[in-house]
């Protein structure tokens, strides 16, 4: 027996390399790894629990480890599953809001909320702003609902109740004004929003010395990967699990620290190891993920920042393929060259799951499905419209959400007269007040008008329309309470009779199928049922899921998501598109501090997801948000060594889509125009550097072009007489 186990063991700990052994076998004590992309972090975290438990220094149920994503910590159970043949129910594994509701919910009473508080996710608690901002009579001009929710979140997210924070003008003194009424307003409304989970479930453990007492002795290991995203409360908070007796272990990547903007602080590394890791610092760099040019690209790049710890990598694998480089006409054109070169790599047998598409915004996202969609190629979006944010779906998880609170305002407004019944703005108006003097929420007030035995219509109409509806339901399995709710409650016949309603009725028939899923996954359960029962858990779920649970999960899809979706994955054939400047690095980053670094760091992330194959495009004009944009290539194609780089022509040999004419710019006389100067021709300016042609205007002499030099130096209108402008 004892020989199966060390024979176990061994093969737990098989092909390692030393410094990535000497990690995952570290005694009991803190240490902090600090390593490249690709280098086994994540690895060497996973194998650490499974050689924890495996090695009896732990049970499953001592340990708490952190990720960033749902998606990474399924993986992480997945991957601990596949190595030790454990039960992981109960076991403290995800992320931190998913933890922070887990123990909120166990300690709801002590926690200051109703068992069945409900979560609130982004667009909702701007949905609670404005309706707290309207409740006060607030110019709306003045105090934007976005400004004064990300003024919320940014206090929250430093620890800072409204008490705490320090006000030195009128305007920041109302901001906390309405911060401490939204606070009072979730309060009543039995409502958390994402931030609020993490402070709450920390001021929880900070306050109660016997609770704390308790998860400290429990968690002898604690460990966290991505560490370089963690903001200033998240530290806190494992801080707070942290006990005299707790072994921590963090790893980071400074490099792919991409988080900044909100409110990542990469001053954690240093304070871990001041706090904990003492010397005991790892570094890991060999990289077994990528080929050497993916690996010399991404090196040479983060070498242009001036704020890193300093690393290197190196791989043993060959130096692989070239990287390839592709110049599109425009962005259509950009789409059909990925659609064309997925296809053949598909053909010759690389899975479309192994291969993704990253890009910089969500919006560039739109012309690649079409695209994807047009050749049948089956993809998967992640992180872009989440299923649970699709309209219909928040209608249906109101009703849900009601019947589990019925003081949630925030269901009550949206649902109580969608779909219509009509309830004027002045009887809602009268129900606000009346709630407000009672100091009652709507639902309360609503009941206490109306007698709902007698009631069909209107407001009367709805106070009984969800009284039947909890007594149809109550005992229902979850996927029959949710039909029928989408029955009683004149949903399903609203969409079934919209024109363009089709769609929305299948998400909500999807719906079903989520929860029937849900209902079926132990450990989704158990992550989530600790009480409650299973729609409490559920309506968490969707708070709190990355949209895994869409259509098509689990089947051979590309995969397409944001560069900051992927951090932690990997492919085997990656497409980064949009490398223009001002897209990539993006605009909004020129202007920030340190803005242009992360920016390069995000790129580094891109770069590092590609096992074998990497392609970087870019287009001279592309349509986003309803505007053609001319670009110039990005300048992190310039920082990268030419000789990786190859670059390739679209195979098909009409170089210009037909749909290009929708995209010629301003109707200028660039068509009829004898000048050599060309939209979308590259040139070069003594002063001005490299741009690209948008416009031009005059003949002759009198000849101006418009030219985007990017985003250092902008638009540039020039007289060709004058300016000493030459062909890139
Ligand atoms: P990132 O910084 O992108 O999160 P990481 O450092 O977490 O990367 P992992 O994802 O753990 O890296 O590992 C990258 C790849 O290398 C994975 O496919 C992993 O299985 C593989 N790998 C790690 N260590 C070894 C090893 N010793 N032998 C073989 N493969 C390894
Ligand atoms: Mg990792």
């Amino acid at each position: 027996m004892l020989c199966l186990k060390s024979n176990m063991t061994a093969n737990l700990l098989d092909g390692l390399n030393p410094e990535q052994l000497a990690a995952v076998t570290l005694p009991h004590q803190s240490a902090l790894i600090l390593a490249g992309a690709g280098s086994g972090k994540t690895r060497v975290l996973t194998t650490r629990i499974a050689w924890l438990i495996q090695t009896g220094q732990v049970s499953p149920l001592g340990l708490l480890a952190v990720t960033f994503t749902n998606k990474a910590a399924k993986e992480m159970l997945t991957r601990l599953t596949a190595m030790l043949p454990i039960n992981t129910r109960g076991m403290w594994v995800g992320t931190f809001h998913g933890l922070s509701n887990r123990l909120l919910r166990t300690h709801y009473r002590d926690a200051g909320l109703p068992q069945l508080f409900q979560i609130l996710d982004t667009a909702d608690q701007l949905s609670a702003v404005k309706r707290l901002l309207k409740a006060l009579d607030v110019d709306t001009e003045k105090y934007e609902p976005k400004k004064v929710q990300y003024f919320i979140n940014g206090n929250k997210e430093a620890g800072l109740r409204p008490e705490h924070v320090e006000v030195f003008d009128p305007y920041t003194r109302r901001l906390v004004e309405f911060y401490a009424a939204y606070d009072a307003q979730c309060n009543r409304d039995g409502v958390v929003d994402f931030s609020e989970l993490l402070l709450r479930a920390y001021e929880l453990l900070a306050r109660n010395d016997m609770l704390r007492t308790h998860y400290q002795e429990r968690f002898r290991y604690i460990l966290v990967d991505e560490f370089q995203d963690t903001n200033r409360l998240q530290y806190r908070w494992l801080k707070m699990f942290a006990g005299e007796d707790s072994a921590l272990l963090a790893v980071g990547d400074d490099d792919q620290s991409i988080y900044a903007f909100r409110g990542a602080h990469s001053g954690n590394m240093n304070e871990f190891q001041r706090d904990y890791a003492g010397d005991n610092v790892i570094k890991l760099e060999q990289n077994y993920r990528s080929h050497g040019n993916i690996l010399d690209a991404a090196n040479a790049l983060i070498t242009q920042n001036a704020t890193r710890l300093g690393k290197n990598l190196w791989t043993s694998e060959g130096k692989g393929e070239p990287i390839r480089v592709f110049e599109a006409y425009n962005d259509q054109e950009e789409a059909s060259f990925i659609v064309e070169e997925v296809k053949a790599l598909h053909r010759d047998g690389t899975a479309l799951v192994d291969m993704a598409l990253l890009y910089r915004s969500n919006a560039q996202s739109r012309v690649l499905e079409h695209a994807l969609f047009s050749a049948g190629v089956p993809y998967r979006v992640y992180g872009g419209l989440r299923f649970f944010e699709r309209q219909e779906i928040k209608h249906a998880l109101a009703y849900l959400r009601l019947l589990a609170n019925p003081d949630d305002d925030g269901a009550f407004s949206r649902i109580v007269n969608f779909p219509t019944r009509g309830i004027g703005a002045r009887t809602l108006e009268q129900l606000s007040d009346a709630a407000q003097a009672a100091n009652t929420s709507l639902w309360q007030a609503a009941r206490a008008q109306f007698d709902p035995a007698k009631a069909v219509k209107g407001l009367p109409g709805f106070v009984a329309l969800m009284g039947a509806m909890q007594d149809a339901t109550q005992g229902l399995p979850l996927p029959e309470a949710i039909e029928h709710v989408l029955h009683m409650s004149g949903l399903a016949a609203h969409y079934q009779a919209e024109k363009e309603g089709a769609d929305r009725l299948e998400n909500l028939n999807e719906l079903i199928n989520a929860a029937t899923v849900f209902s079926n996954d132990p450990e989704a359960m158990a992550e989530l049922d600790e009480v409650g029962g299973p729609l409490a858990s559920f309506l968490a779920h969707a708070a709190l899921e990355a949209g895994d649970h869409q259509a098509g999960a689990g089947s051979d899809a590309l995969q397409l998501m944001t560069v900051h979706a992927a951090k932690g994955l990997e492919f085997h054939a990656v497409f980064v598109g949009g490398l223009e400047e001002g897209l990539f690095p993006h605009e909004q980053s020129m202007n920030e501090k340190d803005g242009i670094e992360e920016e390069r760091r995000l790129m580094y992330v891109a770069i590092t997801r590609a096992r074998r194959r990497l392609y970087l495009s870019h287009a001279q004009s592309r349509m986003l948000h309803g505007q053609v944009r001319y670009g110039i290539p990005s300048r992190f194609l310039d920082e990268l060594p030419s000789e990786l780089l190859k670059l390739v022509n679209a195979k098909r040999n009409s170089a210009v889509p037909a749909s290009h004419d929708s995209y010629a710019a301003p109707k200028s006389n660039a068509r009829n125009n004898t000048s050599p100067w060309r939209i979308g021709m590259n040139v070069r300016h003594a002063k001005f550097g490299l741009g690209v042609v948008v416009n031009v205007e005059g003949q002759g002499e009198d000849t101006r072009v418009q030219i985007n030099f990017g985003a250092a130096n902008g638009m540039k209108w020039l007289a060709l007489a004058y300016a000493k402008l030459e062909v890139a």
